[in-house]
């Protein structure tokens, strides 16, 4: 980001910080759910953050947020009551790297973290085909790793098992077994139910009303996009909606507090004709 953006940020968010204030205060403030996807200080790329970064955002986040699993999110929808600002923490993919102090950190902290796995990487220990188009191959996580994570509290959710962007054309038979097989491969590993469910990609676009449909058949306690969008009580329970946790700290401070920008701006995504509708934020920045 340029000096004069990041200046010009700056300004909105600081500027903003009452109103912000304002709508994360009583029992209507919306639950902001980050995800990430790599904490290394190797090989970085757009969706690496190193653990200095990452360190240092758990900080700011645990002075002021609540740091809530996801459970406990659908609860506060489902109440209709947020009683503090709150933030959930979850993790997509599988990367390895993860494992060294990310995860160890936020289990030492006792922070809710879910984290999505795309089972078959796992499975056949082969890296995701964009870190190899890209030129870099990157460990993803062993089985043992996860079943370790899950022994330690951490909430194992499905991301598919090949990465699949859902919202392309299939047949039934493939969203099933990317859906709910994932799911299985996964339980099979950790030896407990896998409750949620992530899609791949996670915009608008990748979204598939389908497989929601075959997430809600399969048991899955709710389902995740990547639009940028805050959860707010009384909302959807079942689309939860999550925001990218920008490695560049003001953004994050922006996103995750609400941002007015993107309080009222919804797009709607329906996945049960006829009975409600869901509305998903506009794109992670
Ligand atoms: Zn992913």
């Amino acid at each position: 980001m340029s000096l004069t953006r990041r200046a010009a940020l700056g300004a909105w968010y600081y500027g903003t910080l009452p109103w912000r204030r304002r709508a994360g205060r009583g029992g209507d403030a919306p639950v902001s759910i980050l995800f990430y996807h790599r904490v290394a200080d190797e090989h970085r790329n757009p969706w690496t953050i190193t653990n200095r970064q990452f360190a240092r955002q758990i900080r700011w986040l645990k002075d002021r947020f609540e740091l809530i699993s996801l459970e406990e999110v659908q609860h506060r929808v489902r109440a209709g009551d947020s009683p503090r600002p709150a933030v959930a923490i979850t993790f997509d993919d599988g990367y390895a790297e993860n494992c060294e102090h990310a995860l160890p950190l936020l289990i030492k902290e006792r922070i809710p973290v879910t984290y999505f796995v795309a089972s078959q990487f796992v499975l056949e220990d082969k890296p995701f085909p964009h870190d190899v188009e890209a030129g870099r191959p990157l460990p993803v996580n062993t089985p043992e790793q996860i079943r370790a994570l899950a022994k330690a509290g951490v909430e194992i959710g499905s991301h598919t098992r090949t990465h699949l962007d859902l919202g392309a054309e299939h047949d039934r038979q493939t969203i099933v077994s990317e859906v709910a097989g994932s799911g299985r491969d996964l339980a099979a590993i950790i030896d407990r139910p896998v409750r949620y469910f992530a899609f791949p990609y996670g915009q608008q676009r990748n979204l598939n009303a389908e497989a929601f449909r075959i997430a809600e058949e399969a048991g899955y306690e709710a389902v995740c996009s990547a639009c940028g969008g805050y959860n707010y009580p009384a909302g959807d329970a079942f689309h939860l909606q999550r925001i990218h946790g920008d490695p560049l700290m003001l953004r994050l401070k922006n996103d995750a507090t609400v941002d007015p920008r993107k309080a009222y701006r919804t797009m709607p995504f329906h996945y049960r004709p006829l009975t409600s509708v869901q509305a998903c934020g506009e794109a992670a920045s």
